[in-house]
């Protein structure tokens, strides 16, 4: 269904400023009540970060590198005579572009089917209950309601070239995807999720890899275990992890080749930069001024545990509140402020809790983790309430592969009180992605360790570790 190009009535019942996970997530939901629903997406497609150029993307890249590691290990399995895989990204990056259009396309069918209004173009508020949309031909319209909710997400951090001379030379994850050919050599910036998971797909797919990062581990929020178990093992593979460093110039030309100066002196010749250094949210041009939506100063919109923002009316969900910025975050928190706002009345106290949120990293191998870190569990509950579970293993993948190539697996679990309750979950191994969830169903409902034990192992597994911790 085409976008809607001047509103179809005087007020909504809810307008919703951003057509990503968040505010599909919230318009759906409120229209399944019967609300006058719209949602106002500038970017012309709908999916937000996620679908165009976060989660799916990335996960399909994530998918092509996986199977350059099995073409690998094909040989210790049997398969003999398996050339070193080649990797043909200009011609899977169409067919990763055409994927991507069909969900677009379901986004809209979605939309439609629902009955929410979709508005094509960039919303700017001029009052608490007023915005004024801008179309991409210039043209303008006014739309109203008294439940507006900002789900406008974020974009990359870069550093300005005033800061760091050449910074614009360098892509950022949003560049990542328009790549049309794999770079022969690479730096990423960063130590966070999507530096990691970009890092680990560039090196898999057979790209010359450098990660710049400015401290001695990656992932320097996760438990500790995973932060020396990752960098340790993406350095083991050949990563080229660049410690305590970060770039002081950049020279070249748009599209390579590009000289990076280190502030350690060194100096890298690489084909790409890319900035992996967070994000920021998309607040600077939304008209908050005009309403005095307070922001922290970050840029994030301030919101209580409801969604509520300071203005009576205005709410934000997702990236552009700050807190875990994940896409199953903004769906859960969108839907339940629209049962809170629309729903029977069971659901008039709805609202996202944001405590013991399961989270993975797609890197190689993955990450699952959920819960209090153990340096978290000890400032918390104190070091004598607190006792840590641990398995170092191999998964029986490996039991084929050559000793080099075995990758290790490394579950923790850290339980506090004599009940043992379990307040974290941290695995780092194959399969991790797929193993997390289940245990993060455990943590939310209160498991303690005995829980643990009382389950039946599954076997052969990674997972059935988790249970027979000693
Ligand atoms: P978005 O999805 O960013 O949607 C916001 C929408 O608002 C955009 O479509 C934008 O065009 C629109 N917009 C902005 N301003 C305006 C305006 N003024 N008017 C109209 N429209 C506007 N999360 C996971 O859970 N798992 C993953 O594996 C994962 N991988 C990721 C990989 C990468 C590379 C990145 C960058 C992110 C990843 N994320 C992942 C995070 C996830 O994408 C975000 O948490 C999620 O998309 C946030 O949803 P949102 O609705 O808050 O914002
Ligand atoms: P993160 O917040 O995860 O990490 C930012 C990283 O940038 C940190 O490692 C930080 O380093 C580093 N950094 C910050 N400023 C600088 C600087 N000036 N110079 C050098 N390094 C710097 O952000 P990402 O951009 O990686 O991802 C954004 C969010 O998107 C994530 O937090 C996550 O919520 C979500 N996401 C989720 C994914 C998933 O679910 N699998 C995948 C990708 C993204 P330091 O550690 O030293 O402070």
């Amino acid at each position: 269904m085409p976008p809607i190009s001047s509103p179809t009535a005087e007020r909504y019942d809810f307008i919703v400023i951003g057509g990503g996970s968040g505010g599909m997530g919230a318009s759906r939901r409120a229209a399944s009540y019967g609300k006058k629903v719209a949602v106002i997406e500038a970017s012309g497609k709908l999916g937000g970060t996620c679908v165009n150029v976060g989660c799916v993307p990335k996960k399909v890249m994530w998918h092509a590198a996986d199977v350059a590691e099995k073409i690998r290990a094909s040989e210790a399995y049997g398969f003999p005579g398996q050339p070193e895989p080649k990797f043909d990204w200009s011609s899977f990056k169409p067919r990763r572009d055409a994927y991507i259009k069909r969900l677009n396309g379901i986004y809209d069918r979605n939309l439609e089917k629902d009955g929410v209004e979709y508005h094509d173009g960039w919303a700017r508020f001029k009052s608490a209950d007023t915005l004024e949309v801008t179309r991409k031909d210039g043209s303008k319209y006014e739309m109203s309601s008294d439940n507006i909710c900002i789900a406008v997400g974020g974009r990359p951090s870069v550093p300005s070239p005033n800061e760091i001379p050449g910074a614009d030379l360098g892509i950022n994850s949003d560049g990542f995807f328009d790549l049309t050919e794999q770079p022969k050599r690479v730096a990423v910036v960063g130590a966070g999720y999507i530096a990691v998971e970009l890092a680990g797909i560039f090196h898999t797919l057979g790209t010359e890899t450098h990660l710049l990062i400015r401290n001695e581990n990656v992932l320097r929020t996760f438990d500790p275990v995973i932060q020396e178990s990752l960098t340790n093992w993406m350095a083991h593979t050949g990563v080229n992890i660049h410690k305590k460093t970060h770039v002081k110039k950049v020279e070249g030309q748009k599209g390579g080749p590009l000289t990076v100066h280190l502030t350690d002196g060194s100096t890298l010749e690489v084909d790409t930069l890319l900035w992996a250094i967070g994000r920021q949210a998309e607040t600077d041009d939304i008209g908050i001024e005009n309403v005095g939506v307070k922001l922290d100063k970050k840029g994030d919109v301030i919101v209580d545990e409801y969604q509520n923002t300071n203005i009576k009316g205005i709410t934000a969900i997702g990236d552009v509140q700050g807190k875990a910025l994940l896409t199953p975050v903004a769906i859960a928190a969108g839907r339940r402020l629209s049962n809170r706002l629309f729903g029977p009345a069971q659901f008039r106290n709805d609202k996202l809790d944001y405590t013991n949120i399961p989270t993975v990293v797609f890197s190689h191998p993955t990450i699952g983790t959920v819960g209090l870190t153990e340096p978290e569990a000890r400032a918390k509950y104190g070091d004598s309430a607190v006792k840590v579970y641990k398995s170092s293993f191999r998964a029986l993948y490996f039991s084929m592969i050559p000793e080099d190539h075995k990758e290790p697996s490394v579950y923790k679990l850290i339980v506090v009180g004599e009940e043992e309750k379990v307040v974290g979950v941290h695995i780092f191994g194959l399969g991790s992605d797929e193993v997390m969830q289940g245990f993060g169903v455990a943590v939310k409902m209160g498991a303690t360790k005995k829980d643990l034990d009382d389950t039946v192992a599954i076997h052969p597994t990674s997972s059935e570790e988790l249970v027979t911790l000693r």
